[in-house]
C-alpha cells in the first residue's frame, strides 16, 4: 500500500481530515469566543464594560503584581509540580489537612479532573439546569451521560427531583451555590436533608465559586460539610473574589483518596509557578481583598433593589451577578446593552446574566433597564 504522503493528488492546504474523533465530542459546542470590551468603544464612543463573565472589575493589588514579576523571573523553569507552597497555604487558612487539598487549572480544571477521577462512559452525572456552562462540556468529554434537573420556578436548586434522578449508575452529584447564572445560594438545612438521600459511595461537588459573597446565613457551607460527610467534595477558586480569573488557578477540598485522585488527573505543572504565587500572596492579602468584595456585595444590593423598584423580578442573588428573566426578548436587551457599551452575557430564550461591576457599569445597566421597561 501506498502511505498518502507519497500521494500527489492531496489537497495542498487541507482544512479538514479523515481522523476517527470520539464520538463523545460530536454533541460538544465548538469554541465560540466571546466579545472583550478591551479597545472597543459603545455606539455614542462612551466607554465598555465586559459584564459577561463575572470577573473582578479591580485590577490586580500592587503587591501581587509584584511576586508575579518575582516569579516571573524563573518561567525558563517548570513550577512545582504539587503546588506545595500554595497547598499548605490553603491548609493553614481553611483548617483542613494539606492531603485534603488538590489544585487545578481554575475551579473548571478542578472540575475536570473530578469528572475524570469518577466518571466514563455508561455512568451518569446529575446537575441542575440551567446551571454552570461548563457542566455539559466537561461531562460530555468523559463520555458520561449528563442528566439536567430543572430548577425550581424561584430559580433554585430542586434536590428533591435531584435526589429521585439518582440511579445505580450515578456517579457523581454537582451543586453550584450561588447557582451561575440565576444567584440564588442552596440552603445548608437543604443540603443535609438531601445527603440523607445519597449513597456514601456517590460524590458530591459543591461549587462554591463564588462563596466569598454570600452573606445569606442560611447558605450551604461547603468546608463544614466536608468536614462531616467523606463523599463531598468543594469546588473554590482564586478567579472571582480573588481577581486572578486570567491566571488560571482553583483548589478542592476532598477526603484522602478522592484528593489523590483529583492529583492524578491533573494536567502535570498546569497551574504555573506565577499563578501559585499570585495565589499564596492573595492569600496573605485576603483582608484588604475581602473590602473589594464587601464594595461588590454593597453594589449587588444597590443594583438589585434599583431593578426590583422598576418592576423587575429577580432572583435573589448571593453571588457577583444578577439574573433577568428576559425569554424571548433576551438577544434583543444583550443587543441593547452591548450599543450602550455593556457587554453582557445573554442565554438566549431564556434570560441574561450581568456581573456586578464598577459603580459606572452597574449605573448603566440600571438606566438601560429602566429605559428598556419604560
Ligand atoms: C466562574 C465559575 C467557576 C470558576 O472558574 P475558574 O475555572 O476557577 O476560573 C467555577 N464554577 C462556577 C459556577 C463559576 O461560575
Amino acid at each position: 500500500m501506498t502511505p498518502s504522503h507519497d500521494r500527489d493528488d492531496r489537497d495542498p492546504h487541507p482544512h479538514t481530515s479523515r481522523v476517527r474523533l470520539r464520538e463523545a465530542l460530536a454533541n460538544l459546542p465548538s469554541y465560540k469566543p466571546g466579545r472583550s470590551a478591551a479597545g472597543s468603544s459603545s455606539a455614542d464612543a462612551g466607554p465598555v464594560f465586559k459584564v459577561s463573565s463575572n470577573e473582578n472589575p479591580y485590577p490586580p493589588l500592587p503587591g501581587v503584581l509584584e511576586v508575579v514579576e518575582e516569579a516571573s523571573r524563573s518561567m525558563n523553569r517548570y513550577p512545582d509540580m504539587f503546588a506545595t507552597g500554595l497547598v499548605d497555604a490553603i491548609a493553614r487558612r481553611f483548617d483542613v489537612p494539606a492531603a485534603h487539598v488538590a489544585t487545578g487549572t481554575g475551579s473548571v480544571g478542578v472540575l475536570q479532573q473530578v469528572i475524570q477521577a469518577c466518571a466514563a462512559e455508561g455512568d451518569e452525572v446529575i446537575y441542575p439546569w440551567r446551571s454552570f456552562e461548563a457542566y455539559p462540556i466537561v461531562v460530555g468529554i468523559s463520555g458520561a451521560r449528563s442528566v439536567r434537573v430543572p430548577l425550581t420556578v424561584d430559580a433554585r436548586h430542586d434536590l428533591e427531583a435531584m435526589r429521585d434522578a439518582i440511579t445505580e449508575r450515578t456517579r457523581l452529584v454537582l451543586v453550584c451555590s450561588p447557582n451561575n447564572p440565576t444567584g440564588p445560594a442552596v440552603h445548608h438545612d437543604e443540603m443535609v436533608e438531601f445527603l440523607k438521600d445519597v449513597p456514601d459511595d456517590v460524590l458530591v461537588v459543591v461549587d462554591e465559586a463564588y462563596r466569598e459573597f454570600v452573606r445569606d446565613a442560611r447558605a450551604v457551607d461547603g468546608l463544614a460539610l466536608y468536614r462531616r460527610y467523606p463523599n463531598i467534595c468543594v469546588l473554590r477558586t482564586f478567579s472571582k473574589a480573588y481577581g486572578l480569573a486570567g491566571l488560571r488557578v482553583g483548589f478542592a477540598f476532598a477526603h484522602d483518596d478522592v484528593a489523590d485522585a483529583l492529583r492524578k488527573t491533573a494536567v502535570p505543572f498546569g497551574v504555573s509557578g506565577v499563578a501559585q504565587a499570585a495565589a499564596v500572596e492573595s492569600l496573605n492579602r485576603e483582608a484588604e481583598l475581602m473590602q473589594r468584595v464587601e464594595s461588590l456585595v454593597k453594589e449587588r444590593s444597590r443594583v438589585q433593589e434599583a431593578l426590583r423598584a422598576q418592576g423587575w423580578r429577580i432572583p435573589h442573588t448571593e453571588a457577583n451577578f444578577i439574573w433577568l428573566e428576559l425569554g424571548e426578548e433576551t438577544d434583543h436587551f444583550a443587543e441593547k446593552c452591548g450599543e450602550a457599551g455593556l457587554i453582557v452575557r445573554p442565554f438566549g430564550g431564556e434570560g441574561c446574566r450581568i456581573s456586578v461591576a464598577e459603580p459606572e457599569a452597574n449605573d448603566l445597566l440600571i438606566r438601560i433597564a429602566a429605559e428598556w421597561r419604560g
